[in-house]
């Protein structure tokens, strides 16, 4: 077993961590108090080639790996929370279900401009009243003539109202309990783009809720088979799940960092607080959890590499990932809070950012429950 990462991989993460640190982290403080999402980063990350990260030259991407991407995530992530989901959401939910679903026509209409970062692609499953239970979709698509007619609202879309979102992926009943994904762009009849959501944390980050309203677009707008949608969701959000827990370890990594550095730093009965062993056990047990979180990561990044079309294992590995980096990251912004004191419970000081950020990860693609239950599944305890 080789836990070394190939040239291209390190170079990868190499030329994030710098992007991060210098172009990133310095406009994060002022992006979570503005709640502005980053254009100009955008730009910037599709230049360097970030959004086509794990796909092939054919459709403009950058013909790396998963892991790489994953690699990206977590540099981000470990400067802003909402650029990485930006990042994570445009490539795994956005570009990926139409790179491994869609036809010729779809891929070379619409993978040009978001494998380049010019255009971002929202991935559309959660609705008001199915969340964690996927499948109790009740948006409905039918066919009238030659065009899909849909109305529904989906919930809490990560990327459908930038002035740059190209569209949204959705999936919609088109039959008795028969799921489609339908591709519906920006700007479709009947559709539309309500109000921001006033988030707790990824304030860089946009998410709208959406309804459709007899909304239409071409039959040809179809993603993959019909009644192909459940089937789709689950292998789009395996991968999700794992670039999710790469976002995580970043974001523990931040919390990691930061605490470090105040302690080192902070004077408490003559001495910097570092020289008490109640908080050295603090940041040894972050370090430590961090390895496990990011080694876990890697494992699921490989074993996606390997078998993308999604078996029991990777799904496994995707959902153990998921679960323990996003709790881990819970935990280390827990433990950073507490390291800087009061301090940490003022916004001047990232960890409190970092706090209010972290919360989501339990949540999105799948809360920590369902990535139990997935697990006790796969392992024959349910
Ligand atoms: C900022 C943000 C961005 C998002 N981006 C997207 C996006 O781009 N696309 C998208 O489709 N969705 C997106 N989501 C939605 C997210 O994936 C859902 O919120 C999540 O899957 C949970 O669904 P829910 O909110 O309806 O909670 P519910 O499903 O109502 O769950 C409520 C609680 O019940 C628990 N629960 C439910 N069923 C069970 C069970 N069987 N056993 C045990 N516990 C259970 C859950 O774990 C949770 O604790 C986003 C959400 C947020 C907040």
């Amino acid at each position: 077993m080789d836990f070394q990462l190939t040239d291209e991989q390190a170079a990868v993460r190499e030329l994030c961590r710098d992007f991060a640190r210098e172009v990133v982290a310095p406009a994060a403080e002022k992006l979570d108090r503005e709640h502005e999402f980053p254009y100009d980063i955008v730009r910037r990350m599709g230049e360097m080639g970030l959004f086509g990260l794990p796909f092939g030259e054919q459709y403009g991407g950058a013909g790396g790996d998963f892991l790489a991407y994953c690699l990206a995530v977590e540099e981000i992530a470990r400067a802003d929370a909402g650029v990485g989901i930006t990042l994570e959401a445009a490539v795994s939910l956005g570009a990926a279900p139409i790179h491994d679903f869609g036809t010729e026509e779809q891929k070379s209409e619409l993978l040009p401009d978001l494998l380049a970062g010019r255009r971002l692609w929202a991935f559309g499953l959660t609705e008001p009243e199915a969340g964690s239970d996927a499948g109790a979709t009740r948006t409905r698509a039918e066919l009238s003539g030659t065009e899909w007619v849909i109305n529904g609202a989906k919930q809490f879309i990560t990327n459908s109202g930038t002035r740059i979102s190209a569209g949204v992926t959705i999936t919609a009943l088109t039959g008795p309990r028969e799921i489609s994904a339908i591709l519906v762009p920006a700007g479709s009849p009947g559709y539309h783009i309500l109000e921001p959501y006033r988030k707790l944390g990824w304030h860089s980050s946009d998410t709208h809720p959406l309804a459709f309203d007899g909304c239409r677009v071409p039959e040809a707008n179809l993603l993959g088979k019909r009644g192909g949608g459940y089937g789709q969701f689950l292998h789009t959000l395996t991968g999700g799940r794992i670039a999710i827990g790469a976002h995580s370890v970043g974001l523990a990594q931040a919390c990691l960092d930061a605490a470090l550095a105040y302690a080192q730093e902070r004077k408490a009965f003559g001495k910097a607080i570092t020289q008490f062993q109640a908080v050295q056990f603090k940041l040894a047990d972050m370090a430590m959890e961090i390895e496990l979180a990011r080694t876990l990561v890697w494992r699921a990044a490989t074993g996606y590499m390997r078998a993308p079309e999604s078996s029991g294992e990777v799904r496994k590995l995707a959902a153990m990932a998921k679960l323990y980096a996003s709790e881990t990251a819970k935990r280390c912004a827990d433990q950073a809070v507490q390291i800087h004191g009061g301090y940490g419970f003022i916004e001047d000081y990232p960890v409190a950012r970092y706090w209010r950020d972290v919360k989501i990860n339990e949540i999105g693609e799948g809360t920590s429950e369902v990535q139990r239950m997935l697990i006790a599944r796969e392992i024959g305890a349910g």
